[in-house]
């Protein structure tokens, strides 16, 4: 039997310290400073640099890496239980080394990427020196490839690469995009796709504008267009069509990060909707005395908890069987449900507080488009649905008459014969 939902309590006490941490040292830079990437503001050097050294003297940097990457190699079950408590501030990623979509791009330049890239464009990344952007969506549709336009065309020992990406995010901080275009245009965009790192100041890159999410008042999603954009062989990440090869190995642990940090906005909402139900009265009884608040709290707990319990499972599979592929109905489903979990969690939190749970001195509706983008970003609820049931249905096959297996007439007929010779 090794069903267990225990943490070592050497591992809770690195918890508890991150979680201090977090609240008294990391949450408040949100009120202070814009765009966590933006690592070009000075006020970042003195305000986040300092905690970024302390986090790696106590070897919690970049937990998601191997020791020979710089981090200490934790499996996903330690990283879901710490990723909960990063989701809680918008700062904690970048201060524990794990935002995205820096952290994915580290793992696909240490996967795929030659000694020289590794040098030029994962060193720096590493440590933070620089962030970077990850260009696959265009203007026209990003779920479905098959649209995509940008092309790369080989001349000479050069690619040439022309087209448009759309809500490439972080672009205007970065110090250099991977973006993917198509190299071979016979195939489909799953084989003739290839992926290029492009530092962002070379001639021919464009940013048209930057897009912001909602009132958001650092637009910081790129529309970018790359003309005529001459870049050596040496620039390509993997091999010649292998671009979705390469981004399942980000994207598969990116998703599930995603989810883990989900986790702890949502609890972040619970937390303030139990609080406030104990604080303010109305009509002579506290709002937690009340029915249909009751069933809010109860509603959000088990939504949560049912939820935390998938991201952990599926933190496990992938820490048992380590290969993405025989984990992706699980990231699939996690993925599919992140977004209404926290939607719900958050609007009761929200209709709870009254007034003040719509305005800008609350998290909510913050937390409530963020669900709508956590719809969006890496692929759209709909097809990760799409996943979860054709993964599910490969398990089943069609029933030869018009009932299930299980009901079949002639089942029944011959489970009757077989407990009848028993009985006697
Ligand atoms: C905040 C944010 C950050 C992002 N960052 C990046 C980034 O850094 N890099 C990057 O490359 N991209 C990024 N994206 C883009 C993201 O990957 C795309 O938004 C996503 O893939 C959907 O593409 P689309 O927006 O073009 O929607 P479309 O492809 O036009 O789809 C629109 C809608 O159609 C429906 N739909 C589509 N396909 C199906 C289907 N098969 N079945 C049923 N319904 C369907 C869904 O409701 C879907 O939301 C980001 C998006 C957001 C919101």
């Amino acid at each position: 039997m090794s069903w267990d939902f225990e943490t070592d309590a050497a591992f809770q006490k690195e918890l508890d310290w991150i979680a201090d941490f977090v609240r008294d040292e990391v949450a408040p830079l949100e009120h202070v400073l814009g765009s966590p990437w933006n690592i070009h503001d000075p006020r970042f050097e003195l305000l986040v640099r300092p905690l970024q050294r302390e986090v790696k003297a106590r070897n919690l940097w970049a937990c998601h890496l191997g020791p020979e990457l710089g981090g200490p190699g934790y499996g996903q079950v330690k990283l879901g239980l710490m990723n909960e408590i990063l989701g809680r501030a918008l700062f904690a990623p970048i201060v524990f080394g794990a935002h995205a979509p820096d952290s994915g791009n580290c793992e696909i330049l240490a996967h795929y990427g030659t000694p020289a890239q590794k040098e030029r464009f994962l060193k720096p990344l590493l440590e933070n020196a620089v962030v970077s952007c990850f260009a696959m969506t265009e203007p026209q549709g990003g779920a479905d490839p098959n649209v995509f336009t940008t092309q790369a065309v080989r001349d000479g020992d050069d690619w040439v690469i022309n087209g448009q990406k759309w809500f490439a995010s972080n672009a205007r901080y970065a110090a250099f995009y991977i973006v993917m275009a198509i190299t071979d245009p016979n195939l489909s965009a799953y084989k003739g796709m290839s992926m290029f790192i492009l530092p962002a100041d070379m001639p021919g890159i464009e940013i048209l504008r930057n897009i912001g999410v909602a009132d958001d008042p650092e637009a910081t999603h790129a529309y970018l267009n790359f003309n005529q954009v001459r870049v050596s062989a040496d620039n390509m990440l993997g091999h010649p069509g292998e671009a979705f090869a390469v981004a399942q190995v980000r994207l598969g642990g990116g998703r599930v990060h995603h989810a883990m940090r989900v986790i702890g906005q949502a609890q972040k909402a619970l937390d303030a909707l139990c609080e406030r139900a104990l604080s303010r009265s109305s009509q002579g009884s506290l709002l937690a005395d009340k029915q249909m608040v009751q069933e809010k709290i109860a509603d959000s707990w088990v939504q949560l908890e049912q939820f935390r319990l998938l991201v952990m499972r599926t933190a496990w599979r992938i820490d048992k069987y380590q290969d993405y592929m025989k984990v992706r109905k699980d990231i699939a489903a996690v993925k599919a449900t992140m977004p209404k979990v926290l939607h719900d969690i958050a609007s009761h939190a929200l209709q709870v507080h009254g007034s003040i749970g719509v305005s800008s001195e609350m998290p909510f509706v913050g937390l409530i488009v963020r669900a709508y983008q956590m719809g969006l970003a890496d692929g759209p609820t709909e097809v990760h649905k799409v996943t979860v049931a054709r993964q599910l249905l490969r398990d089943y096959t069609a029933c030869d008459d018009l009932f299930p297996s299980y009901h079949r007439p002639t089942a029944a007929a011959a489970a009757g014969e077989k407990f009848r010779a028993l009985l006697g």
